[in-house]
């Protein structure tokens, strides 16, 4: 599938400069949505997964219904302050802005083979935080897994030690 047709661009949102690219228009096509989510589904099988983790809110939209037609579970990332039970924390930067996230300590077990979800790769700050966490609960990030990649920001070279699966790419 040419996922790239059910991708929209919109320009200077949210700032000047930015390229967004608006994964709604993909999600709301339940054919491209579920051809993404097999495609991903395979990738993850492949790596032989044992848990999904994704930052909010679009790691969700990407990680759970993996999780779901996997039979397995999801684990979610969310900005400080917002998960009830006790966490770790890391601090990361965006291609506009900065933030911390979050994730429960119980949430990985040691050892345990993880999948990494979210919609796009930019500078790869966010998914760096994520691995952060992760490892910090002694988890193996085996796979790393996106809807879109930006060539341009380089996330790739960043996250170089660690595999990574892409649907379509920009350059
Ligand atoms: P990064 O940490 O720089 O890799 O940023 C990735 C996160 O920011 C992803 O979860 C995206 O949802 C969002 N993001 C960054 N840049 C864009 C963009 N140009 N279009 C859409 N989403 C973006």
């Amino acid at each position: 599938m040419d996922y790239k047709e059910h991708i929209t661009i919109v320009k200077d949102y949210p700032q000047p400069g930015i390229r967004f690219k608006d994964i709604t228009t993909l999600m709301q096509d339940g054919e491209a949505y579920h051809q993404a989510i097999q495609d991903m589904a395979v990738y993850a099988k492949q790596q032989n997964v044992d848990v999904i983790v994704g930052p909010e809110a679009r790691g969700f939209v990407v990680g759970c219904p993996i999780a779901v037609s996997l039979g397995i579970g999801f684990v979610p990332v969310r900005k400080s302050g917002k998960l009830p039970r006790e966490v770790v924390e890391a601090d990361y930067g965006l291609e506009y802005g900065k933030d911390r996230l979050a994730i429960h300590k119980d949430a990985i077990k040691p050892g345990q083979r993880v999948l990494i979800t979210d919609d796009l790769l930019a500078t790869g700050g966010t998914i760096e935080a994520t691995i952060h966490l992760i490892e910090e609960l002694g988890g193996v990030v085996v796979g790393l897994a996106f809807m879109i990649e930006l060539g341009y920001l380089d996330g790739r070279d960043r996250l170089g030690d660690y595999d990574i699966f892409t649907l379509t790419k920009y350059e």
